[in-house]
């Protein structure tokens, strides 16, 4: 992060009463180290839909996720990524008790999700200790309340009673997020820009001064100044104020630019985690060395380009691969022989070293460096070599590029793609 966008924020942000010592969680989370989420073998099932109404079909429940496990320390940014379906909305859902699971723990904030009765659970939720930051902020942001009383919503939520103070809190926590609150405070979201209203989601996320913060696609329908400031804030609020963040994104490069670690998923099962350089830069599960060889490259670290999407694909004319046989991408793997019809499990990496601690004042122990794939320490060596793959120069990652664009004053127009659509998983049914 720049010195200019930090001292910015800052001075905005102080302006408005919202300095770093004011938003620190409240005692007893988010010292630097400690564990706000502990997530441990979830399974979670949708009941599928049977006669356009929802309701167990005749194949009974739909598996979304099967024996995940996360953890994530204050101060640590953990991303999270898998193609559509893979799971990844529906596990940041559970991790704050939008849905119920089958089997497993979760411990949120120093609370057993699991065992929480649906009072307590609401509660919880209602407290802001952990704030969950919507991937489309034009459908989660009330079109008839203004800004600023959209961004106090969740202190009266909180039974937060003065109103005068949330309404300060909210002008703080817009000042936090960037946007100046005496010029958007009185907006309608029809009348900002979708770079604004994703900020304005950012200082409704924040305004309860979390302890953990989860956050679906938060940069995919911005442009590429927006996409930095939202990146840099994240990055500023775990390392000064111990804010734990999980950021889900299809997005490597902004990432590969914020995050200390990834967990991959795919459909619903955690293949492979790590310190985020390693696991983006030499993959050890074939699924995630084909999500890099299928993005732009995410460092330019001056290490040779990895594999091609097509080193990594099976022959046309392979014969298929039995359904629900085994390992769950084997029907998309090259390398997939009979040992992979038992199902392999989450081990360390063959011959790897665990990743450097997390900077930034994140936990002091080392990076799990995990894989699920019974060849992890092989497959690449069973590729041909060949010709230098003509991968695209690294974008502008999250850290470090673009210019700082500061307070924004005005409804600007962004001009960034639309909405991601991406439509991950089943809605929400509890
Ligand atoms: S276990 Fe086998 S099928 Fe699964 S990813 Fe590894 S090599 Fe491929």
């Amino acid at each position: 992060m720049t010195a200019g966008l930090a001292a910015t924020a800052v001075t905005s942000a102080a302006g408005y009463g919202l300095t770093p010592a004011s938003v620190r969680p409240s005692a007893g989370t988010g010292a630097a180290g400690d564990v706000l989420l502990g997530i441990a073998g979830l399974d979670v099932s949708y009941a599928r839909r049977s006669g356009g109404r929802s309701g167990p079909g005749p194949g009974g429940d739909q598996r979304v996720l099967a024996g995940v496990g996360l953890t994530v320390r204050a101060g640590e940014i953990v991303g999270i990524i898998g193609e559509t379906g893979s799971g990844k909305t529906t596990l940041a859902r559970a991790a704050v008790g939008l849905v119920r699971p089958d089997a497993g723990q979760i411990t949120c904030a120093g609370h057993d999700l699991t065992r929480l009765r649906p009072r307590r659970l609401r509660e919880f939720r209602r407290s802001g200790r952990v704030q969950y930051m919507f991937q489309d902020p034009l459908r989660s942001q009330d079109p008839e309340l203004t800004v600023r009383r959209i961004v106090a919503e969740p202190l009266a939520a909180a039974g937060m009673p003065d109103r005068r103070v949330r309404d300060e809190r909210a002008d703080a926590a817009l000042a936090l997020a960037g946007l100046d609150p005496k010029l958007l405070g009185d907006r309608m979201p029809a009348q900002i820009s979708g770079g604004q209203r994703q900020r304005v989601s950012l200082a409704r996320a924040l305004v309860t001064r979390p302890a953990l913060l989860i956050t679906d696609e938060p940069v995919s329908a911005l442009d590429a100044s927006n996409r930095n400031l939202v990146l840099r804030l994240l990055d500023r609020l775990r390392t000064e104020l111990g804010l734990a963040v999980v950021v889900i994104s299809h997005d490597l490069s902004s990432l590969a630019g914020i995050a200390d670690r990834v967990a991959v998923l795919y459909r619903g099962r955690l293949v492979e985690q790590g310190a985020v350089s390693q696991v983006l830069e030499r993959p050890a599960h074939p699924y995630t060395a084909l999500l890099t060889a299928s993005a732009p490259r995410v460092r330019d670290s001056g290490e040779p380009a990895g594999p091609r999407p097509a080193d990594l694909r099976p022959p046309r004319d392979r014969e298929p691969w039995p359904e629900d046989q085994g390992c769950v991408f084997a029907p998309r793997c090259r390398f997939a022989d009979a040992t992979c019809r038992t199902e392999p499990a989450l081990l360390p990496v063959p011959g790897a070293a665990p990743g450097a601690a997390p900077g930034s004042g994140s936990a002091e122990t080392a990076v799990p460096r995990d894989v699920a794939c019974h060849h992890a320490g092989e497959w690449r060596q069973t590729l041909a070599p060949g010709p230098a793959p003509d991968t695209a120069a690294a974008p502008g990652t999250g850290t470090g590029t673009g210019a700082d664009t500061g307070t924004d004053t005005g409804t600007g127009t962004d001009t960034g793609a639309g909405p991601d659509t991406n439509t991950d998983d089943r809605p929400e049914t509890s």
